[in-house]
């Protein structure tokens, strides 16, 4: 019986030799006991770990014999005779990479969490700023004659103020802060629905491919931020793919286990609806794979790219208390991941998608009483009341 170790295990000489390996350093390394017993230890740790006549403790980046890289924790302890003369070195070392890779998934996950909170509340405020901004403006722009020569400039600050409302409300949903309106729904019919605007939206030189689940994926969504999710990944996928490729857009239902759990780092065990959006594009590096998520982090060139597409749409998995993955190969691919949970059965009927028509303007005699904590947006909705009739508490 060969009791395979939990560490590697390997002795040094009193000159720094490697004398003994044990089955564990071989099965990680991939070298074999010829290829190390006698040389310098350094063919793996590149000199980063010390040895000296005190015990030493660290983390360090080693090699594998196909030039993999992998972290190493390990203890290189003297081990000395009778006479208190070293006589050798004894060095333990764990394999760390798993551990390193999830730390840097929680650090990233808290980062992002860190990230919208500081961009959310801020957001908050000046949305209201803008709210008052672009009410009064209205109202000035409502009690103006037409022909009125400062009316040109009513309508700039309109504008402006519109433009920043858009920005804002992109950053409100990636902290999380916009108000979702979820209900159950059949996810396969919110992907139906929104593939033709897909299609217009990638032109003709890119083919798309659905594959739907075809059994009911009941989830409990906003379906138009679920479409404002697709539509940003098209989108995506549209740029990356210069000329032509395929974009495969798929759902179905899977399972969050405990093997998921491990490998990501995170996960509620569960149910739940997949989509996945892949196309055949450029691809990323590394570096850019781990910043896609970050509002304001474009590679695209000025005027192209905001930056915000992903942040909006992490954003909104998030609030659906969903996941998202993302892998990628250079000059192949990229396919985004999204869970969503599933609605419990029993949790009501999946109402079909429909779209609700904006109501008709309204006057009235009423009392209304306004509750509103921001001063500016209080005094806005008053005014905006008042002008149609009403009288405001
Ligand atoms: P933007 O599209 O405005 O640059 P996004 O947040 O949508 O902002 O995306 C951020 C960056 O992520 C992009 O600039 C690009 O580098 C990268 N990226 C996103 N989706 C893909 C994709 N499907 N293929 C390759 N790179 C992508
Ligand atoms: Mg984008």
């Amino acid at each position: 019986v060969i009791l395979s170790s939990y560490v590697s295990t390997l002795i040094l000489s009193r000159t720094v030799v490697i004398e003994y390996i044990n089955p564990k350093f071989i099965e990680i390394t991939g070298y074999s006991r010829e290829e190390v017993i006698g040389k310098k230890p350094d063919i793996i740790s590149s000199g980063t770990a010390r040895i000296s006549d005190s015990e030493w403790r660290g983390e360090f980046l080693a090699k594998k014999k196909n030039g993999d890289p992998f972290w190493e924790y390990a203890t290189i302890s003297p081990i000395r005779n009778a006479q208190g003369v070293i006589t050798n070195f004894i060095g333990i070392h764990e394999d760390v990479t798993e551990r390193r890779k999830l730390e840097d998934q929680l650090r990233h996950s808290q980062k992002l969490e860190a990230l919208g909170q500081l961009v959310g509340g801020i957001a908050h405020d000046f949305n209201n700023m803008l709210t008052a901004i672009i009410g009064f403006a209205g109202i000035l722009q409502m009690k103006m004659k037409k022909d009125d020569p400062l009316m040109v400039n009513v309508e700039q600050v309109i504008e402006a103020a519109n433009r920043g409302a858009s920005l804002t409300s992109s950053l409100l949903v990636f902290g999380r802060k916009q108000a979702i309106f979820p209900r159950p729904l059949n996810l396969n019919e919110i992907i139906e629905k929104v593939e033709k605007l897909l299609l217009r939206l990638i032109g003709e030189d890119i083919e798309l491919k659905t594959v739907i689940a075809d059994k009911e994926l009941n989830v409990t969504v906003d379906p138009l931020q679920i479409e404002q999710v697709l539509i940003n990944l098209a989108t995506n996928a549209r740029d990356a793919m210069s000329k032509e490729g395929v974009l495969t857009i798929e759902t179905s239902r899977e399972e969050i286990d405990r093997k998921f759990i491990k490998s990501h780092g995170y996960g509620e065990p569960g149910e739940y609806a997949l989509i996945s959006v892949s196309d055949t594009g450029a691809g990323m590096d590394e570096k850019t794979k781990e910043k896609v998520f970050d509002p304001f982090f474009t590679t695209k060139e000025v005027g192209k790219g905001t930056g915000l597409g992903l942040a909006i749409v992490y954003g909104i998995v998030k609030q659906h208390n969903g996941y998202i993955t993302v892998y990628s190969e250079v000059g192949k691919g990229t396919t985004f991941k999204i869970y969503l949970p599933m609605t419990r059965p029993g949790a009501g009927e999946a109402a079909s998608v429909e779209t609700v028509k904006p109501a008709a303007s309204a006057t009235g005699t009423e009392t209304v009483l306004v509750a509103e904590d921001d001063a500016h947006v209080m005094r806005l909705s008053k005014t905006l009341l008042e002008t149609f009739g009403y009288t405001v508490i």
